[in-house]
C-alpha cells in the first residue's frame, strides 16, 4: 500500500478532495488527546474514540472558512511498535467517526521519528510545512494540543497562539504549556476541543 510520505520519512498528506478554505487562518490540531482519546501508541482502529465536541468544532472551523490541519507525533513508529499501515487504519477509523466533518481536515502530517527530528514537536517543522502547503498566515493561525510540546511547536512556528486542552495529557501538562505563552504567543486553557466552536464563532476568530 502506498502512503503519502515526505522525503524525510514523515507522513504528509494533502486531502485534495477537500475544498480549500476561504480564509488565511489555520487551525492546527494535535490528534491523540485532542481529537480522539489518547490510548497511548494507538495502533488499533477499534480503539478510536472521538473526544466529544470534535466533530462540531471542525464543522464550525469550516463554516468560518478556516484551514484545518492535523499535526501528530507518532514515535510509536520510530520505536518499532507499529507501522504506517496501522497509522493509516487508525486515521481511517477517525475519519469515519467524524463523518461529514472529516472533510474539513485538509492536511495530515505525522512524524515517526524519535527522539528528535525537525518535524517532531516541540520543533515546528510539521507546522511550517503545513502553513506553506496551505498558504496560511501564521499570524492568523492557532495550535491546539494536550502537551507542552504542542504549544512549543506552535510558538516556534510563530503562530498567533495556542490552546491547551484538559483532555488527554492536558491536565498534567497544563502548567508547562501555559509557560509557553507571552512574547506575541497567546495561550488559552480550555476544557476540551468542544470549546473551540464557540471561540471560532466569536470575535476572537474573525
Ligand atoms: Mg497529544
Amino acid at each position: 500500500m502506498g502512503h503519502p510520505l515526505h522525503a524525510n520519512g514523515c507522513w504528509f498528506e494533502r486531502r485534495l478532495s477537500v475544498a480549500s478554505a476561504r480564509e488565511s487562518s489555520a487551525l492546527f490540531l494535535d490528534r491523540d488527546g485532542v481529537v480522539i482519546e489518547d490510548e497511548g501508541y494507538l495502533a488499533d482502529p477499534k480503539k478510536v474514540r472521538l473526544i466529544p465536541g470534535a466533530r462540531e468544532a471542525l464543522v464550525v472551523a469550516r463554516a468560518k472558512g478556516w484551514h484545518v490541519a492535523l499535526v501528530t507525533n507518532q514515535s510509536g513508529i520510530g520505536r518499532g511498535m507499529y507501522g504506517w499501515n496501522e497509522f493509516a487504519a487508525v486515521q481511517a477509523a477517525m475519519m469515519a467517526a467524524l463523518g461529514d466533518a472529516a472533510a474539513t481536515i485538509e492536511l495530515v502530517a505525522a512524524c515517526p521519528h524519535y527522539p528528535s527530528h525537525p518535524w517532531r514537536k516541540p520543533e515546528p517543522g510539521m507546522i511550517l510545512a503545513a502553513l506553506q502547503a496551505l498558504g496560511a498566515d501564521p499570524a492568523k493561525s492557532w495550535m491546539v494540543g494536550d502537551k507542552a510540546a504542542d504549544l512549543k511547536a506552535g510558538r516556534a512556528a510563530k503562530l498567533a497562539g495556542g490552546f491547551i486542552v484538559g483532555t488527554g495529557e492536558g491536565r498534567n501538562e497544563r502548567a508547562g504549556a501555559m509557560a509557553c505563552g507571552g512574547n506575541g504567543f497567546a495561550l488559552r486553557s480550555i476544557d476540551s476541543i468542544a470549546a473551540l466552536g464557540p471561540w471560532l464563532k466569536g470575535a476572537g476568530a474573525s
